[in-house]
């Protein structure tokens, strides 16, 4: 069984150490959430997956059935079944979203027929998806675009950034719902960085990880969401 598996992920930025040795593994068709508080370095653990330039690894591992994604080009990652939706995706002027989605392995013959279908699934007007990449797009249309590029391309592994922000209720239930299908019908192995215990009522984790200071400082099943909305981060924050 496929696996995307984190280990001794050491990342600086500057001068700073924000990921101090995180060690996760996310088997295919289960749902891990990451949460955790502001600053505790998750969003930096998404960009040292993605190979954001500034964020250096400084020791540890990231593969998927034993290639490591970190000695790849980051263009490489998605090839070995990495994607990557982040908390501010990016505006691409002059990129058409069903272009893109062809150069990165989607059969040209059916892209824009998919495309729609997936459109409706998340309650998103398909031809904001013949335009231009993200350009003028929502906060909340442009989460809900690139669930629908995922849905078109099929990772094995997907690592979204705060999904759900921006997003009203109804367009989180339809994300929520349309991650849970990609468990079943590719057996998309997902990896969601929240804040929001909402999400968490559509979507059911098989394991909710707890990072602070830059590690992760607890693991547990779904009811580790309940817990932390009753006592907040604190019991959990490490103390230097
Ligand atoms: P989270 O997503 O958990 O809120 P981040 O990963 O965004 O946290 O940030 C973790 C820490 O790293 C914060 O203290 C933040 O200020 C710092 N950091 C992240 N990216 C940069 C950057 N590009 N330059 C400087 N500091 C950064
Ligand atoms: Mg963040």
């Amino acid at each position: 069984m496929s696996e995307l598996r984190i280990e001794g992920l050491r990342v600086t930025v500057g001068d700073t150490e924000i990921l101090k040795g995180i060690d996760l593994v996310v088997p295919a068709g289960e749902v891990h959430v990451i949460m955790g508080p502001n600053g505790s370095g998750k969003s930096t653990l998404a960009h040292a997956l993605t190979g954001r330039p500034g964020y250096h690894v400084t020791s540890g591992t990231a593969t998927i059935d034993g290639v490591d994604l970190l000695t790849l080009e980051p263009s490489e990652r998605a090839r070995h079944g990495l994607l990557l939706a982040l908390q501010q995706p990016l505006e691409v002027a002059g990129v058409r979203p069903v272009d893109m989605l062809v150069a990165a392995g989607a059969d040209a013959t059916t892209v824009a027929e998919r495309v729609d279908a997936e459109c409706e699934r998340v309650g998103l007007r398909p031809e904001l998806l013949h335009r231009f990449l993200n350009v003028d797009l929502s906060g909340g249309e442009r989460k809900r675009a690139e669930i629908v590029q995922m849905s078109v391309l099929q990772p094995r592994f997907v690592v979204l950034d705060e999904i759900d922000s921006g997003l009203d209720v109804d367009a989180l239930g339809a994300v929520a719902r349309r991650l849970q299908d990609a468990t079943q019908e590719w057996g998309c192995g997902v990896l969601a960085i929240t804040h929001f215990r909402r999400l968490l009522q559509e979507l059911v984790p098989t394991a909710i990880h707890v990072v602070s200071d830059g590690r992760v400082v607890a693991s547990g099943g779904p009811e580790l969401a309940a817990t932390l909305e009753e006592h907040g981060y604190e019991p959990f924050r490490r103390t230097a």
